[in-house]
Formats: C-alpha cells, sequence, structure tokens
C-alpha cells in the first residue's frame, strides 16, 4: 500500500510575505503553528528536512512516551532548577491537557505501570499524520503552508511593512537563496542531538551573535563513558562479550553536586564504552554537572538490591564444596553473567577471594564515570536560550517579534514524556505568545 506524504510540499518561487514564520516543524514548532492557524493567522512553517517531525517520528520506534500521570506539582520538579519557567507552560498544556488534544486527533492513551502515559499502538507516526492532515484542513481557522526542504541559514533583518514592523529572513531551498517577509518568527529548531533528523544546534552562533543569552548546548539522557583503575573503557574481553547487555533491577547510587546521594532501582545497559539506558538517563544531569566539576565520578551499582549485605556475606562464607566462584555468584546469590562479568572487571583476584570484600561489591559496586557521551547521541539537550532573556510569551526581550519554543530553550528533564510535554507547552505559550503580540 501507498504510505500518503507527512507533508504538503511547497517550493517558493515568488518572494514571500505572510503574518508569521515557524522555523522547525518538531513537536513545539507544529504547536505553534496550530494555535496560531486555530486564530485564523496565516502561519507559514519552515524546516530544513525534507519531512516535518523526524525526532518526534524516532521517539515512537521505542514507543511514543507522550506524557507522564503523576500528580503535577511532582510532574513540575522534573525540570529542576526550571521547574517555575516550566510550570507556567505546563498552565497552558498540562499532561492531561495533552492526552485529551491526542484524543481529539483520534489517538488514545494509556497510562503504563510506571504512570508514563503512551498512545494504545504506542507509535508516533499516526498522531503526526492526524496532526498534519488538521493542520492542512482545519475545520476552522487557516491552513499551515509548508515549507520542507527550506534551511533558515540564521539571517534575519528587520524590515517594516506599511509603518508595522517585521522581519525579512533567508531561508536556503531547492531553488536556492529565498527571502521571506514576516510580521513574528518563531524559532522552535530543536536541541542538539541526533543532527541528522534535522536539529544540529546550529543556530547557536547566530543567536549569539545578536546578543542572545545562550547556555551551550551539552547533552541530557545520555550514557557515560566509564575508567576502570587507570585504564579508559572496559577491558576488550568485557566490552565484545558483553556490550549490550541489559543490568536488569539494579539500584544506582549517584552524587549530586550538593554532595547529597540520590538511590534509584531500575535498569540500565552495558555499552562498549560504559553505560547507559533510562537509569542512566534519570541520573545523567548530575552526573554530567559532577563530572564538569571534579573531572569524573562514582556511582555505585546495587546487583542485589533484595538481599542484605549479611545475606550476601553469609552465602559467600559457605563452604563452596568445589563449586567454582561464578557457580556460587550465579547459582546462589543470583547474580546474573553480566553481574559476575562485572565484578571481574572491578574487582582484583585477591579482593574476589575475600567473602567480606566480594559482598561488599555486590551491594556497591563502584564504577567511575568520566565523561557522557557525545550531545549528537544524546535523547536530548540540556542548554539553549537562556529563559532570562525571553518575556513570558517567550518573545525575546531585546528582539521584538521574534519568539522561542520547544528543546533550543535552556531547560532539561528525564525522560518518561517529560520532553515532549514541555515542548509542545512551550510551543502553544509562544504561539499564545505571537497572538498578543500580532494584537497589540
Ligand atoms: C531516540 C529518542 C527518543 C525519544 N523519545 C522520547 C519520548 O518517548 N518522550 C519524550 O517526551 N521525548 C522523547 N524524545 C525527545 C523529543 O523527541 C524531543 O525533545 C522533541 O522532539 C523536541 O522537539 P522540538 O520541536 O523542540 O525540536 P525537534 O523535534 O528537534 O524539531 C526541530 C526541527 O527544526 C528543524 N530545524 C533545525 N534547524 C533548522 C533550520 N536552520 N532551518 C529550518 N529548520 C530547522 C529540524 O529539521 C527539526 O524538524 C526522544 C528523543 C530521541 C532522540
Amino acid at each position: 500500500m501507498q504510505q500518503r506524504p507527512l507533508h504538503k510540499f511547497s517550493i517558493l518561487s515568488v518572494p514571500l510575505s505572510c503574518s508569521v514564520v515557524v522555523v522547525g516543524g518538531g513537536p513545539a514548532g507544529l504547536m505553534a503553528a496550530e494555535v496560531l492557524s486555530a486564530a485564523g493567522v496565516d502561519v507559514h512553517l519552515f524546516d530544513a528536512m525534507p519531512s516535518v517531525g523526524r525526532k518526534f517520528l524516532l521517539a515512537g520506534i521505542g514507543g511514543l512516551n507522550l506524557t507522564h500521570a503523576e500528580p503535577l506539582t511532582l510532574f513540575q520538579t522534573r525540570f529542576r532548577e526550571r521547574a517555575a519557567d516550566c510550570g507556567r507552560w505546563l498552565k497552558a498544556l498540562s499532561p492531561q491537557d495533552v492526552r485529551d488534544w491526542a484524543a481529539g486527533l483520534g489517538i488514545a492513551t494509556f497510562v503504563g505501570t510506571s504512570q508514563r502515559v503512551f498512545p494504545t499502538d504506542m507509535k508516533a507516526a499516526p498522531l503526526l499524520r492526524a496532526w498534519l492532515q488538521r493542520l492542512r484542513h482545519p475545520q476552522g481557522g487557516v491552513p499551515v503552508t509548508f515549507h520542507m526542504r527550506h534551511r533558515w541559514d540564521g539571517r534575519c533583518h528587520p524590515q517594516e511593512d506599511a509603518g508595522a514592523p517585521g522581519h525579512r529572513l533567508c531561508f536556503q531551498g531547492p531553488q536556492g537563496e529565498q527571502w521571506v517577509h514576516t510580521r513574528a518568527v518563531l524559532l522552535a529548531l530543536g536541541g542538539g542531538s541526533w543532527a541528522r533528523l534535522g536539529s544540529d544546534g546550529a543556530w547557536q552562533p547566530w543567536l549569539a551573535a545578536r546578543g542572545l543569552g545562550l547556555s551551550p548546548l551539552r547533552p541530557a539522557n545520555c550514557g557515560f563513558d566509564v575508567a576502570v583503575g587507570s585504564r579508559p573503557g572496559w577491558s576488550t574481553w568485557l566490552e565484545q562479550q558483553m556490550a549490550g547487555t541489559p543490568l536488569k533491577g539494579v539500584v544506582l547510587s549517584w552524587p549530586n553536586l550538593q554532595g547529597d546521594t540520590i538511590t534509584r532501582k531500575g535498569e540500565c545497559v552495558l555499552t562498549r564504552h560504559g553505560l547507559e539506558g533510562s537509569l542512566v538517563y534519570a541520573a545523567s544531569a548530575d552526573l554530567r554537572e559532577v563530572i564538569a566539576r571534579d573531572g569524573q565520578v562514582t556511582v555505585h551499582l546495587d546487583l542485589r538490591p533484595d538481599w542484605t549485605l549479611d545475606r550476601v556475606l553469609a552465602l559467600l562464607q559457605r563452604p563452596r564444596g568445589g563449586r567454582s566462584l561464578a557457580k556460587v555468584l550465579r547459582g546462589g546469590v543470583g547474580l546474573a553473567p553480566v553481574h559476575v562479568a562485572l565484578l571481574h572487571e572491578v574487582l582484583s583476584r585477591e579482593e574476589l577471594a575475600q567473602p567480606g570484600r566480594l559482598a561488599t561489591a555486590i551491594k556497591a559496586l563502584p564504577l567511575t564515570l568520566v565523561r557522557p557521551r557525545p550531545l549528537d547521541e544524546a535523547i536530548s539537550s540540556a542548554g539553549g536560550v537562556r529563559l532570562e532573556a525571553l518575556d513570558d510569551g517567550l518573545m525575546v526581550r531585546e528582539w521584538p517579534g521574534v519568539f522561542c519554543a520547544g528543546e533550543m530553550l535552556d531547560w532539561e528533564a528525564p525522560t518518561g514524556g517529560y520532553l515532549l510535554t514541555a515542548c509542545l507547552a512551550s510551543g502553544r505559550v509562544a504561539g499564545e505568545g505571537v497572538l498578543r503580540y500580532l494584537s497589540a
């Protein structure tokens, strides 16, 4: 069966003039465009890629985690030092509003065991398809016009039109340079991870040159490189035998910048370079900050969280009756082969032979993490346009008529649906900010 295209294709052959230009067709830009279109505003959305929402579609591959069902007050704390700002956006579009909005597109959602909210089919494509259909053919308002393969090159000059202030933006499109005149500009350019999907962070020097306060983009929800003793990385044996193996049901303890120890149970994955996975992502902001300050961070893994240290020790002290240590650890203590391999990786032969030392390591295996994996591999970015540079409608204070939304703003959150919810909510806030600006 032939797939319907996810976008309306348009190539500009004449200079364009419109009320609002949205640059970036991720969830933030699309939500802003929806607000404007519903209010009857002539909005043109430009994206560098051949189709919109590529990262959103990728998010759907492992199961699209749209939002989270925990109480709003708790939800808000996930945004750390930006809790108050993001909490304000969530008033415009709460997690429940996200579910209602998806339902309005014909996409039912359910709350999973971890309180995470997913579409019933777990996929992103049906939602995006229905969304684009509604943007192109709204019941009321004005259809959004999409311009794919149009990359904004950073140029945006002031230009008056009939006495009203406006902007002239330059795009590089299939037919070369294309200038567009508009009253307001909404930038929703994404962060800096997975650049091949469109959000490459190239906007950073452009906006910095305009004097915008920026915090450098940094990896968030990312994996980390390990060092064992003075050696960077795992041993060749561990890397070859165990890379890609999940460490299930472990408890990770890590320090934050304030010196508190945070402990959480979950699952991570032993990678070629170190560790990644949801448990590590949950710790990643703290780990990244401590590494930036101290050069490295030591985390501890409890490989047998439901056993006390005494119980582990008692078992290790029993006579082995000719069984190998590996057999005792697997059959007696109930460790998985990857756990046993990790113990052999970190402990010396002498330490493995001491029941007390071994039991302590099983309950709190120290691992040294030395750097986050590169930004491009991360799920999301920390850093971006500082919120202090923006007003309540997400307009750049020093650049009237230019708004920003989504992951390009300076906030971060763990995985769990918080990222998409904040992108959608900030898109709505910025869209409403543009409406107020146009009617002022
Ligand atoms: C593997 C993976 C899984 C994820 N899973 C989830 C999940 O389950 N739940 C969740 O909440 N979040 C998830 N996320 C994060 C989420 O997808 C992003 O936070 C979200 O897509 C960001 O939305 P955005 O609109 O700000 O930017 P983006 O979605 O990155 O969109 C930005 C758009 O701007 C365009 N653009 C950039 N520069 C230019 C330019 N100069 N000119 C024109 N166009 C430009 C890009 O082409 C792109 O289309 C996941 C991310 C990844 C990588």
